[in-house]
C-alpha cells in the first residue's frame, strides 16, 4: 500500500471515490469529524443519548466514536438500548458482543426481548406464518418499537441508531422499487416524543469496516439467517457492485434524493389500539402483532 496522503505513515486504505490513501490515524480521525460534523447541530453539551445496539458492526462504530466524542463532555451521558429479536444461533452472540462493547466503554445499558414485551419472537413468527421472505418486516417494524419502549424507560433525550450511507441509499431504492415516494430519503414525519438520528449517515460501510479494524472494534460477523431473504439483501448486493464499479455513487445517489424530496408527510392520526402516533387507524406495530396473534 502507498504512503498516507495527509502524512508520512503507511496508509492502510484508499477511499475509491476521492484517490485518497489514509493511515489508521488519518482514517480515524476523518470518520470521527464526518461523525462529529453530523452531530454538532443537535447535540448538547449534556445531552442523555440512547445508542441502538445490536453487537454488529454499524452499532459497534457508532457507540465507539461517540464514546470517544463524550469523553469532551463529562456531563453528556450515553446509553445502550439493546433488543433481542429471539434469532436462534444468532441474536444471543450478538447481543453478548453488544454488552461486552459497552461493559467494556462503561457505557450503561438495558436489553429488552421481543419475547417479553410482544409475546412472540422473530423465529416464532416465521414459524407461524412460514413467511422467511417477510421476516425483516415483523423484525424491523417489531424493533422499532421495542427500541421505542428502551428509550422511554431509559429516559434518554434521543435515540442514535448505526444506519451509515450504505442503508440509507438501500432505503431510497427500496423506497423507488415500492413506489413509496413521499418517505424515499427519509421517515415520515411522526409526532414522536423521541427524535431519531443517524450519525454514520455520511460514513460508507467499507469504511465502517476499516475503523472497526484498525480501532480494535470487537464486532459480531455472522450474519442474520434471515437477512438473504429480504429485498434489502438484493438492493445491498446490486449498489455494492455499483460503488466498486463507479466510486462516488452512493454519495450521488444520496444527494440526488436529498434534492428530490418533497414536503414531508404531518401525522395527525393516532392508533385505536394503543393510541401511539400512525399515518392509519391501526398502526403498524399493531397490525403486525394482530395478525401474528391470528395465526
Ligand atoms: Fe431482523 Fe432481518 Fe436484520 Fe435479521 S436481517 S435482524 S430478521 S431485520
Amino acid at each position: 500500500m502507498s504512503t498516507c496522503s495527509h502524512c508520512s505513515n503507511k496508509s492502510i486504505f484508499k477511499r475509491e471515490y476521492s484517490g485518497e490513501f489514509l493511515c489508521k490515524r488519518h482514517l480515524t480521525r476523518s470518520i470521527q469529524r464526518k461523525v462529529n460534523d453530523e452531530v454538532r447541530g443537535y447535540l448538547q453539551r449534556d445531552s442523555r443519548v440512547g445508542l441502538a445496539v445490536s453487537g454488529g458492526k454499524d452499532s459497534s462504530v457508532m457507540t465507539h466514536v461517540m464514546h470517544t466524542i463524550s469523553k469532551r463532555f463529562p456531563q453528556m451521558e450515553l446509553v445502550g438500548l439493546v433488543v433481542h429479536e429471539g434469532i436462534e444461533g444468532y441474536r444471543s452472540p450478538s447481543v453478548e458482543t453488544a454488552e461486552r462493547l459497552l461493559s467494556d466503554l462503561e457505557i450503561p445499558y438495558d436489553v429488552l426481548h421481543f419475547q417479553d414485551e410482544f409475546d412472540v419472537d422473530v423465529d416464532g413468527i416465521v414459524s407461524k406464518s412460514g413467511e422467511k421472505h417477510r421476516s425483516c418486516t415483523y423484525c424491523g417494524v417489531l424493533r422499532r418499537e421495542a427500541v421505542n419502549e428502551l428509550a422511554e424507560r431509559n429516559d434518554v433525550e434521543m435515540i442514535m441508531t448505526g444506519h451509515n450511507a450504505d442503508d440509507m441509499a438501500q432505503t431510497i431504492v427500496m423506497n423507488m422499487f415500492q413506489g413509496n415516494i413521499k418517505n424515499m430519503t427519509k421517515e415520515l414525519e411522526m409526532p414522536r416524543l423521541l427524535p431519531r438520528r443517524k450519525p454514520l449517515r455520511d460514513v460508507l460501510e467499507r469504511e465502517i469496516v476499516m475503523y472497526a479494524i484498525a480501532n480494535d472494534v470487537d464486532y459480531f460477523q455472522t450474519p442474520c439467517p434471515y437477512s438473504h431473504h429480504s429485498l434489502r439483501h438484493d438492493v445491498r448486493n446490486f449498489l455494492a457492485l455499483m460503488e466498486r464499479k463507479h466510486p462516488g455513487v452512493t454519495y450521488s445517489l444520496l444527494r440526488t434524493a436529498e434534492k428530490l424530496e418533497k414536503e414531508t408527510v404531518k401525522v395527525e392520526k393516532r392508533c385505536r389500539e394503543c393510541g401511539k402516533p400512525t399515518t392509519k387507524e391501526v398502526c403498524r406495530t399493531c397490525e403486525l402483532v394482530q395478525y401474528v396473534q391470528s395465526l
